[in-house]
């Protein structure tokens, strides 16, 4: 029988195309991975590399009093929750550098480990891509590596990209045909294309409105997660009484 996750390669695509997903994965849910899956199919990605960030601990809103995982456990649950897709792999780099993780370090280190040639994608949600100048480095980022930005409930593409300047659009090789409307759903109409120098690539991906904060406070409150993160995950979480 084939495996309709792993059907062959379509035909030469030289140099070979990754996915970078990096995320927190507080704890890793079926929106991450149905996304992920969503990407790989769509943008034909040879594997999706999902790379959990470190997590300082200041960075965790005050009001959350639970148990968190440590980031080997948050690791594991990305492990355990990847294991049965053959494309999907999980990147340790962030979790084992000391210090503030940047992309633009994990990306250049891991474009330097490659020995044949790679393209980097950068898998991120609408929500992450609009905040994405605000990230140390991002105009050497743009330069690297190019973007998969996936629809979530609630973010918008034209509210997306009126957040970012002028320099960021152009960066990415994106004009936007006509006024934003902000308040519309669709995907507005780029006027550049990948084959025209687009760095930058907009999915309407399954709409899963679930996020790991709404994860961790249904546990903190006492409701199921079930089918909200895969069976190992949630057994994890279980055993070890995370997020109490
Ligand atoms: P939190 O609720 O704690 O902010 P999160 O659910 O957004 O967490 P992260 O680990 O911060 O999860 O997200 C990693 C990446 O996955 C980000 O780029 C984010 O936009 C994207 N993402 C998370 N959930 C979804 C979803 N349901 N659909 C599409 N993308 C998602």
């Amino acid at each position: 029988m084939t495996n309709p996750d792993y059907s062959p390669d379509p035909p030469s695509p030289c140099p070979r195309r990754i996915g970078l997903f990096g995320g927190t994965f507080d704890p890793i849910h079926i929106g991450h991975l149905a996304s992920a899956a969503f990407a790989q199919e769509r943008e034909h990605l040879e594997e999706i590399w999902f790379i959990p960030s470190a997590l300082p601990p200041h960075k965790r809103r005050a009001a959350e009093h639970m148990k968190m995982p440590s980031p080997e456990q948050r690791y594991l649950m990305v492990q355990l929750a990847t294991l049965d897709h053959p494309r999907f792999r999980v990147i340790d780099d962030e979790l084992r550098r000391p210090g503030p993780s940047y992309s633009v370090d994990t990306v250049s280190a891991l474009q330097a480990r490659q020995d044949e040639p790679t393209q980097m994608q950068l898998i991120l949600g609408m929500d992450a891509f609009a905040e994405i100048e605000t990230w140390h480095r991002h105009q050497e980022l743009l330069a690297l590596v190019t973007f998969i930005v996936l629809s979530r409930p609630g973010s918008n593409a034209p509210a997306c990209l009126s957040h970012l300047s002028s320099e960021t659009r152009s960066a990415l090789g994106i004009a936007v045909d006509g006024a934003l409307d902000s308040r519309s759903q669709a995907v507005p109409a780029l006027s550049a294309s990948p084959s025209q120098g687009a760095r930058v690539r907009f999915l309407e991906a399954p709409a899963l409105d679930v996020s790991s904060s709404g994860i961790r406070a249904a546990i903190r409150e006492g409701r199921s997660v079930r089918y909200l993160v895969p069976e190992p995950v949630r057994h994890l979480i279980e055993k070890e009484k995370l997020y109490k």
